[in-house]
């Protein structure tokens, strides 16, 4: 019978057939890695979803050659996740792959050669033994007697070779890595020379991962809240495949995680443990290893293409209890006998990949899976998102809660300070109210930190011309330029264009533009005149382009050599900062006017978590949040860290519009440089969605940013009914498809985005 291979490309088209060379027949298997020939000369590695023996109708089929690795690259639970987020997230199985293989397992080139090249190996070691002819001690005497007289260095590498058996009869037929021979001060000419005289005989061979891991735990014993939580939390995952713990900023979650990570350990279940992007993965990496030893791995963008590689692979050789911790990718490894997911910050947008395809959510991954195949998801915050939230009261997710900090601190204490009226009184100075200087005044006079938090990065926004109103715009995206003071520079955040700061308006010719708006540069460099003496250090893209750099920085603070950490969204991450007195929002108007549903939901969680940051050990802390608008409800609840409260307003709100979590959306993004023909592309798909939809398909508009690169784009909002997602997907999927195949529209992108966060 002839054997057929399905085989998953990574290129956004459906899975291909390929015939199995008939001496692979009893080797290949589901998961592998294989060589495939695409168009004429194109050589890419193809993973095998299925085995059959159906002969496809292709006019000419292909063969496969060769197994590029014998490891089950993609196992079966793994393949599901891949096939549930293809089908989920409105994309290719092509496209799943991509994301979820580390770049060295995906070779592809157009030669013979390069391919070669590109194949990812393992280190590698050779390996001595004797030649089979010389298989009793006579024989090997007879060889060594002259030697020990006429050739000592080559009788001194035989002697080590014996030396490295316990056991006489092992020498005969045992080997020996070449690179103990050389430790011992054997020369490998010597060990080269032997094998060219037929003494040694030697064999290079890849070197399996190494998987041995020390069963040594070193836990902190829990607080009687922590214990608690963590056997409530045992309990409900009992009945419940997925918990949500809601457990205050610096309550201990981290420990409560340690803890249940030992159970599963101990039992011979892995636990893969999820973080934000940007969070400070190292410190939390560096924390696992001390209590858990070796069987820790850390997944991130930030390690070499290499230690991704090796990490993936050793997971395909593992036999269980490894703990990985990473981001959101690391959902894709081949993680041994997983048992328990933790998604720390589950409210975190970064667990959503917007760019490229596929665009999924690790943290609902990981809720599906955990449903499906027994896997146990618990998701920790002291923020949870709306969505979560509502999940546990209604019973779907399992729920706890730890409503104290460890050691007993108490939250800091949050006041909302009127921009309006300071500025009316003339007490704002350096974008900050007096309430606020006063407490960073003591807290420098006592020798302890201050963190600001302001969501932008840059000098100032833009600049604008008092005369007339102009402001510098890139000219290929529909941005206002950032002026960078540093570089005396304007630039673009979204393409990166650089322009010079212009003396004159471009435009009346009488005016001199000025900055408008502030960011965290010039904060930095405000306060930096209004405290002469103190440290003052900014945390955002623009300082942190390298992971050296942001740890410096990080490190810098947490030793108490920074007296004022100015920072972007970067700061509001999981840090545990012990002498921070005092945390201030500059402006938290910027968070909230952003138009979004979930604009209040996040500007709430921002706050709450950055003001975590703060009163950590010894103290409590302070929190100034400034606003304009401080009559909103939403600043009392989050003054009074009234998270029920909020939940309650945005569940209102949204149930009125159908939003999330009592419907799903999808938009649909199309792109084109001819605006007028996108304009058209986008009208026809609304008109044919809303003939069967109504109401629920809304748009097109322009997104806020809605020309990048010279290319314009345009939006629609699908809104779909909870037992209707699934259909409409299909019809909407169908309708982008039939404007694909229409002439004038062929050339539009058109692209769907799931659950947009
Ligand atoms: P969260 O992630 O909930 O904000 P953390 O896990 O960062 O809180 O814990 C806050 C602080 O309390 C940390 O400094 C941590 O080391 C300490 N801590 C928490 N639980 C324990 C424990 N059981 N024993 C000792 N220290 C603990
Ligand atoms: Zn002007
Ligand atoms: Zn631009």
């Amino acid at each position: 019978m002839e054997l057929y291979a399905e085989i998953i490309l990574p290129i956004a088209i459906p899975p291909l057939t390929f015939k199995v060379a008939e001496e692979l027949c009893g080797e290949i298997a589901v998961g592998q890695g294989v060589e495939v020939q695409l168009g004429a000369r194109k050589l890419c590695m193809g993973v095998v979803r299925t085995l059959h023996g159906n002969r496809p109708d292709y006019k000419t089929i292909k063969t496969i050659r060769r197994i590029l690795r014998s490891e089950i690259l993609v196992p079966p639970a793994t393949m599901r996740l891949w096939e549930w987020m293809a089908e989920y997230y409105m994309c290719s199985l092509g496209e799943v792959m991509r994301a979820a293989l580390p770049t060295a397992l995906k070779p592809s080139a157009l030669t013979e050669e390069a391919f070669e090249k590109e194949i990812f190996k393992l280190r590698s070691e050779t390996f001595v033994r004797l030649n089979h002819d010389i298989d009793t001690p006579e024989k090997l005497n007879t060889l060594l007697e002259p030697m020990q007289r006429r050739a000592k260095a080559r009788y001194g590498a035989v002697m080590s070779f014996c030396a490295a058996f316990d056991n006489e009869k092992e020498v005969f037929g045992g080997e020996v890595p070449m690179s103990l021979l050389t430790a011992d001060g054997v020369k490998p000419e010597t060990i080269r020379t032997l094998a060219r005289n037929n003494i040694f005989t030697l064999e290079k061979r890849e070197l399996p991962p190494d998987t041995t891991t020390t069963r040594e735990y070193h836990l902190r014993p829990l607080s009687e809240a922590q214990n608690s939580v963590f056997k409530h939390i045992e309990n409900e995952f009992t009945t419940k495949p997925t918990v949500l713990l809601h457990g205050i900023t610096g309550s201990g979650k981290t420990e409560i995680y340690a803890h249940l990570t030992a159970r599963r350990l101990e039992r011979g279940e892995s636990v893969l443990i999820l973080l934000p992007e940007i969070a400070n993965l190292k410190q939390i990496g560096e924390r696992l290893e001390e209590m858990f030893g070796n069987c820790v791995s850390v997944y991130s963008s930030k390690l070499s293409v290499r230690q991704r590689t090796e990490t993936y692979l050793r997971m395909c050789h593992s036999k269980g209890g490894c703990i990985v911790v990473g981001v959101r990718s690391a959902l894709f490894l081949p993680i041994p006998s997983l048992g328990l997911i933790i998604v720390d910050e589950e409210h975190d947008r970064s667990f959503k990949q917007d760019e490229p395809s596929p665009r999924y959510s690790a943290r609902d991954s990981a809720v599906w899976w955990a449903v499906t195949h027994g896997i146990n998801t618990l998701l920790g915050s002291a923020t949870p998102s709306v969505e979560s939230y509502f999940n546990s009261k209604t019973g779907k997710y399992g729920f706890a809660r730890l409503t104290e900090r460890y050691g007993n601190g108490a939250l800091p204490r949050i006041t909302i300070s009127d921009t309006i009226r300071s500025a009316k009184r003339g007490e704002r100075k350096a974008h900050a109210n007096k309430e606020l200087r006063d407490l960073i005044e003591a807290a420098l006079a006592n020798g302890r930190q201050t963190i600001l938090y302001q969501n932008r990065r840059g000098f100032a926004p833009y600049i604008e011309c008092p005369e007339c109103g102009w402001t510098a715009h890139c000219p290929d995206c529909s941005v206002s330029m950032t002026l960078h003071k540093a570089e005396n520079r304007l630039r673009c955040h979204h393409c990166g264009h650089v322009e010079t700061i212009p003396t004159k308006c471009p435009r009346c010719k009488r005016g001199t533009p000025e900055t408008r708006g502030f960011g965290t540069e010039q904060i930095g460099e405000d306060f930096s005149s209004l405290y002469p003496h103190a440290v003052i250090e900014v945390l955002d893209a623009d300082t942190a382009t390298t992971a050296a750099k942001y740890e410096r920085i990080i490190d810098d603070f947490e030793q108490g050599r920074t007296d004022i950490l100015v920072g972007t969204q970067m700061i509001t991450k999981s840090f545990d900062f012990p002498k921070v007195d005092v945390v201030g929002i500059l402006n938290a108007d910027n968070m909230l006017n952003y138009p979004d549903f979930r604009s209040e939901e996040r500007t709430f969680q921002s706050i709450v978590q950055v003001a975590g940051r703060a009163g950590r050990k010894d103290s409590n802390g302070e929190v100034i949040v400034q606003t304009s608008q401080p009559v909103l409800p939403l600043f009392s609840q989050i003054a009074s860290y009234n998270y029920e409260g909020m939940f309650r307003n945005q569940l209102a709100e949204r149930k009125i519009f159908n939003y999330p979590p009592f419907g799903r959306l999808i938009t649909v993004i199309m792109k084109h440089p001819n605006n007028e023909l996108l304009s058209r592309c986008a009208n026809t798909l609304v008109r044919r969605l809303s003939r069967r939809y109504g109401d629920m398909i809304n748009g097109p508009y322009p997104p806020v940013v809605n020309r990048v690169r010279k290319v314009f784009i345009q939006e629609i909002l699908v809104r779909m009914e909870l037992g209707k997602a699934r259909e409409m997907k299909q019809v909407v999927a169908d309708e982008i498809s039939a404007l694909h195949s229409e002439e004038p529209f062929k050339r539009v992108t058109i692209f769907c985005n799931v659950d947009p966060q």
